[in-house]
């Protein structure tokens, strides 16, 4: 059988791992094919393939790009696109600079609470390609303000919380149509993670539809069972590919591996079909 692990992250974005120990790992752990799905940049790719040339391990070209759809951020991901394409890494920079203005205000507001120097302190856990609210997290930890990463989120990063800034990302059409622009195929990432009712849900699927969206992402990392089977019945009513990937960010978080995954029921269709 072989293993798909169709979501992953490298130092590029809020990964622990470089694009190289990610490949090696993911060969490791017994993957066939994997895609490096970095939040909203491309950067890493390169590297990455260069080290699954020459091993079993097959490399698929991935983004995961930030939107705002509503008053909610959901994640679109990319398979399968070419990362040279020029109207998707204009998109993808946009974003990237809204991410620096949007850590500035996440350090003015840190700042307000009494905790300095988290623009600087956040910067040197990130890669120059993109700043997230894990560079932060992994400052307030190590300055000693909360105990884990976990504990940042919940104290300090979220909604209500001091250093949360509510984010302007792109717009679903936009992210859809650079994916398909770049021939890519643009799937709704860890679909139960965003705390919609499944009304608002089937809205976004449908909106995602009409757009050119072809796939959800069936099984991803830290599941439960019965979210599959929905997920899986969700796909089949709107007629979209299924997709699955572990979201794998670091080996500390022992919880989510890469290739340790559900298969996904037999009664969806896979988006690695036709390829
Ligand atoms: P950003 O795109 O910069 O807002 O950061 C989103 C990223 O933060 C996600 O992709 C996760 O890697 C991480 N994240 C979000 N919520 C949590 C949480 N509760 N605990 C740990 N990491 C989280
Ligand atoms: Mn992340
Ligand atoms: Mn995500
Ligand atoms: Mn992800």
């Amino acid at each position: 059988m072989t293993c798909y692990d169709l979501h992953s992250h490298s130092t590029v974005s809020d990964g622990s791992l470089s694009p190289e120990h990610l490949v090696a790992r993911a060969i490791d752990q017994g993957v066939d094919v994997l895609a490096l799905t970095d939040h909203d940049g491309t950067e890493g790719i390169i590297a990455a393939q260069a080290a699954a040339q020459g091993t079993k391990l097959s490399l698929v070209t991935g983004v995961e790009i930030s939107v705002t759809w509503g008053s909610s951020t959901i994640h679109i991901l990319g398979l399968k696109v070419d990362h040279k394409n020029a109207s998707l890494q204009k998109g993808l920079e946009k974003i990237r600079d809204y991410r620096k203005e949007r850590a500035v205000k996440i350090a003015e507001r840190l700042e307000k609470s009494g905790i300095s120097g988290a623009y600087e302190g956040a910067s040197q856990y990130a890669s120059p390609v993109m700043l997230g609210r894990v560079h932060f997290a992994k400052f307030l930890v190590d300055k000693g303000h909360a105990k884990n990463i976990n504990d940042v989120f919940k104290r300090y990063l979220v909604r209500n919380k001091p250093g949360y800034v509510s984010g302007e990302w792109a717009t679903l059409a936009q992210a859809v149509n650079w994916i398909n622009g770049a021939g890519g195929q643009a799937v709704i990432a860890h679909p139960a993670r965003y705390k919609m009712t499944a009304t608002k849900l089937r809205r976004l699927i449908t909106e995602f539809k009409e757009l050119g969206g072809v796939g959800l992402e069936v099984v991803s990392g830290r599941q439960h069972p019965e979210e599959i089977k929905t997920l899986a019945k969700l796909a089949n009513d709107f007629n979209l590919l299924a997709s699955c990937g572990s979201d794998f960010h670091s080996p500390d978080n022992t919880w989510v591996e890469l290739g340790r995954l559900p298969e996904l029921p037999s009664s969806v269709n896979p988006i690695w079909k036709k390829w």
